[in-house]
């Protein structure tokens, strides 16, 4: 059959500006293209002996899995080969031809053309089979899909395009050519190699060969043509013991798992035995990938079972807050053919879960103790997701609810890093509740008029301004027997208040006519008019019945299109603020109105929210400052 010729494919719009860019960014660190490849290869291995438990004729005879890596240095090229799992042609396009995933215009956006900062980046969007091109500029994938018949030859300069060919005698796997750039042809030498592979690909459970280095002495002899040996250790990192396992081991691992670049933060490692025996190691990383939000991003960690792959992304063995955490877990109990389907039901996997759970949260717990720097830099990043669990998860709400960070009217400046339970050890005398405001950022909560006597009464104020605060703070209650206290709420109760509350009535009664009054002219406006125990400096503020829904939550609401619960605030006023009492002696009806409608505005804009009628509150402030300027 004659051979058809080759059909060009373009890559997608992004796809030439991120490999430039990846190339310029990882250039000073270009030898992990070698990692990158080899961790392909391992994957497609472990896809094979995965697909082989159901249809062993997969195998076609030959399951001595090996990854061979091989140079020509006349020709200039090096190639690794897999007999793994390999792509038929579909494959081949689908998987080498899209460079840009979903994001990646967004992702491209963030970069800041600073080199280091950059190439942090693009390891968090992982670059994978295209690092090759730092080092290359022809790549060619020679490959057959096992159990079929046709290979297929890939070809790209890295531009804008790829080819495609059919190709004869290709043996099952994958082989990458590269053909190398002038300047990174010290990868043709078997030694620098070596070097390489042991750095990053130790810990991978196939042997990685290359052929045995020659001495000169074998050179003179009548020596035997060189053979391939394995040059790497090749034993599944996890499997072995905590005390063989080096950081360096374990850090080359977690890059191989994450597609990270950076190192991880931290790690744990473990072997449970008994009922269930399974083996974990999970990592933290330091940074938060870059589509951490977007939850219909496959994550979990790699399952394992007796030591062969099984699935990649197996989310059933963390929650969803934790989906930052990257690792394996090997289980000796369950099912070869498991699915992801058995998993969502099996009982064993929920309660590996749990148990993972619980360990994730011990390893942050101990971290927050003993490391608190690298703590803050992981709440930084992961903060507002562990948030989601301690909204989500009862369970473990009390051991989540101590380990989230907050800003608070103690600090300097908008870091979070009040604790709960620092903020009980120095809550003031007489004081019962946790303190806390929500509001659309830290200048809003800070500057909020709500917590103007809390903040004169020496009572720390924990000042939120996520996005997801509102929602996590509805649903709590209390943290070690101490109730968390809204400070917007209209029911607040402050400490050595409450005592005088017959003086608060005789406020109340003193008032009842001005309260009367402005409720006249508020109207609808609101659901009620009182006189305030919480402000100092503030004419008056606008507080949330108990019930309410905060400005927050409404906007979420709003965004996603849902309707929304009318609710009115409460008007509460200070009566010792010369506005206040200004108004209360005002005669004219007409000024009156005006003076209470600007107040009512204005408490809504100390919110950082725009009044109702934008366009009523100028012109009536207009008419004030005219009076006042005797016009
Ligand atoms: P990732 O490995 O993160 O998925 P890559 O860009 O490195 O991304 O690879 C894209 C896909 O190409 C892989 O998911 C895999 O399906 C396929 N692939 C890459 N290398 C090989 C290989 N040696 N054998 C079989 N398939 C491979």
């Amino acid at each position: 059959m004659a051979q058809a010729a080759p059909e060009t494919f373009g890559f997608q719009t992004e796809a030439k500006q991120l490999l430039k860019l990846m190339i310029h960014s990882l250039y000073s660190s270009r030898e992990i293209f070698l990692r990158e490849l080899i961790s392909n290869a391992s994957d497609a291995i472990d896809k094979l002996r995965f697909e082989a438990i159901e249809r062993p004729e997969l195998i076609e005879g030959d399951a001595d899995y090996h990854i061979d890596i091989t140079f020509d240095a006349d020709a200039g090229t090096l190639t690794i080969a897999d007999n793994g799992i390999g792509m038929t042609r579909d494959e081949v396009i689908a998987n080498l031809g899209t460079i840009a995933r979903s994001g990646t215009a967004e992702f491209l956006e963030r970069l800041t053309g600073d080199q280091k900062k950059d190439s942090a980046l693009i390891g968090q969007f992982g670059v994978g089979f295209y690092s090759a091109f730092i080092v290359a500029d022809e790549v060619e994938v020679r490959t057959r899909g096992a159990g079929t018949d046709d290979g297929v030859c890939w070809r790209s300069r890295g531009e804008d395009q790829f080819t495609i060919e059919s190709a004869s005698d290709v043996p099952r796997g994958a082989q990458v050519v590269l053909h190398l750039k002038d300047d990174a042809k010290e990868f043709l030498d078997g030694y620098r190699l070596r070097a390489v592979v042991r750095r990053y690909s130790d810990h991978i459970g196939v042997p990685v060969r290359m052929l045995e280095e020659r001495t000169s002495s074998d050179d003179d002899a009548e020596a035997p043509e060189p053979t391939m040996e394995a040059v790497n250790e090749a034993k599944a990192l996890w499997t072995r013991s905590r005390s063989d396992v080096t950081d360096d081991e374990y850090k080359a691992f977690y890059k191989h798992v994450s597609h990270d670049f950076e190192e991880p933060l931290s790690w744990s490692h473990n072997r449970v035995e008994g009922k269930l025996e399974y083996t974990s190691l999970l990592y933290l990383p330091k940074r938060a990938p870059f589509d951490l939000w977007n939850r219909d991003v496959p994550r979990g960690l790699k399952l394992y079972v007796q030591r062969v792959f099984i699935m990649d992304e197996a989310e059933q063995f963390l929650p969803l807050y934790l989906r930052f955490v990257k690792g394996v877990v090997d289980s000796n109990d369950l099912p070869l053919n498991v699915s992801r389907e058995i998993l969502q039901q099996d009982e064993r996997v929920t309660t590996i879960k749990n148990a993972l759970t619980k360990r994730v949260l011990t390893m942050l717990k101990s971290m927050a103790d003993k490391e608190a720097d690298d703590y803050q830099a992981f709440w930084d990043e992961f903060g507002e997701v562990l948030k989601e669990g301690a909204g989500e998860d009862f369970a473990n709400r009390e051991a989540l609810l101590g380990l989230l960070r907050f800003a608070s009217t103690r600090g300097d400046d908008n870091t979070k890093n009040v604790g709960l339970d620092a903020y009980l050890e120095r809550k003031a005398e007489g004081q019962d509740k946790i303190y806390y405001v929500v509001a659309e950022s830290w200048e809003h909560a800070r500057n909020s008029p709500h917590i103007e006597v809390l903040k004169e009464q020496g009572i720390e104020v924990l000042l939120l301004f996520d996005r997801i605060d509102e929602w996590l703070m509805s649903g709590l209650d209390q943290y070690k027997d101490v109730q968390f206290q809204d400070a917007m709420r209209a029911d607040i109760a402050l400490p050595g208040k409450d005592e005088e509350s017959t003086e608060g009535d005789k406020a109340d009664d003193a008032n009842e006519a001005l309260t009367e009054r402005i409720k006249t002219v508020l109207g609808e406006r609101v659901e009620d008019v009182v006189v305030s125990k919480r402000l100092s400096q503030s004419p008056a503020c606008l507080v949330l019945g108990q019930f309410a829904m905060g400005a927050q939550m409404r906007r979420i609401f709003e965004a996603s299109g849902q309707a929304v619960p009318e609710s009115k605030p409460i008007f509460e006023y200070n009566p010792t603020h010369p506005l206040i009492q200004r108004l209360d002696a005002e005669s004219d009806e007409d000024r009156f109105e005006d003076l209470a409608l600007v107040l009512f505005d204005q408490a809504a804009l100390a919110e950082g929210e725009a009044p109702a009628d934008a366009a009523g509150y100028v012109n009536r402030l207009n008419r004030l400052l005219l009076e006042l300027m005797g016009g």
